[in-house]
C-alpha cells in the first residue's frame, strides 16, 4: 500500500515534537521529514536529527534553488521542508511524518491533498502549555512570551485540521497518533478508483 503524508501543528510546548518522534520510532514504515532552520540551536539538539541548522543567507539561497516544498517565517526564525527528499520517500511508498506550523500545513495540503491528513496537537489549557514552555527550560523569557502570543493564533487555525489530539497523557496521545497515521493510510482519496476498479476486475 502507498504511503501517506500526515502534517503534526500546533503550539510550542504542546509536545508534538515528542510525539512525532516516538511515534516514528514505533513504525518501519514511517519517516520524520527532518526541517532545515535559521533558528539558534538549543541545547542537546543536534544537526541533521533535530534540523538541518544554517544561516539566513544559506536558508536565502535554497529557497532561490526551489529546494523546498515549503518554507516559512516562525517566530521570527525560518523553516523549511526539502522537496527532494519528501518526494523521493513518498515515491518509495513511505509515510512521511511533519512537524511543521500552519502555514507548512495549509502548503502541503495544497501541494498533495489526496495523501495528507492533518493533527491540531495541543495542551488542556493556556495554562499547562505555560508551565510546560517554563519547565522544558529551552528558551529564554522572552522567546517563551513570543510562542504564548502566537499560541492563540495557532489555536484559531484548529478548524483547518482534520484531528484534534488535546496531549494530557503523553502515553495516551502517543496511542491515539499511532491510531492517526495507521488510519491515514486507508483514505479513500488517496487510491485512484479508476484505476483500483480496471485491477480488482482481473
Ligand atoms: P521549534 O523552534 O520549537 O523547533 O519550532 C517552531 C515551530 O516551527 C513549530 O511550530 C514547528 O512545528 C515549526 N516548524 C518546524 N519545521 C518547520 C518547517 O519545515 N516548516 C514550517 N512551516 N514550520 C516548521
Amino acid at each position: 500500500m502507498d504511503g501517506s503524508l500526515v502534517v503534526v501543528s500546533g503550539p510550542s510546548g504542546s509536545g508534538k515534537s515528542s510525539l512525532c518522534r516516538r511515534v516514528c520510532s514505533q513504525f518501519d514504515f514511517a519517516s520524520l521529514s527532518i526541517s532545515t532552520t535559521t533558528r539558534p540551536k538549543r541545547e542537546g539538539e543536534k544537526d541533521g536529527e533535530d534540523y538541518f541548522f544554517i544561516t539566513p543567507d544559506e536558508f536565502k539561497r535554497l529557497i532561490d534553488k526551489g529546494e523546498f516544498l515549503e518554507w516559512a517565517e516562525v517566530h521570527g526564525n525560518y523553516y523549511g521542508t526539502s522537496k527532494t527528499w519528501v518526494e523521493k520517500t513518498l515515491r518509495s511508498g513511505k509515510t512521511v511524518i511533519f512537524d511543521i506550523d500552519v502555514q507548512g500545513q495549509a502548503a502541503v495540503v495544497r501541494l498533495f491533498p489526496r495523501e495528507t491528513t492533518t493533527v491540531f496537537v495541543t495542551t488542556p489549557s493556556l495554562t499547562v502549555l505555560r508551565e510546560r514552555l517554563s519547565v522544558r527550560g529551552t528558551d529564554s523569557e522572552t522567546v517563551i512570551i513570543k510562542r504564548l502570543q502566537n499560541a492563540l493564533d495557532e489555536m484559531r487555525c484548529i478548524d483547518q485540521y482534520d484531528y484534534l489530539l488535546i496531549n494530557d497523557q503523553f502515553d495516551q496521545s502517543v496511542k491515539v497518533l499511532e491510531s492517526i497515521v495507521i488510519v491515514s493510510l486507508y483514505k479513500r482519496h488517496k487510491v485512484s478508483l479508476g484505476d483500483f476498479i480496471d485491477h480488482w476486475q482481473h
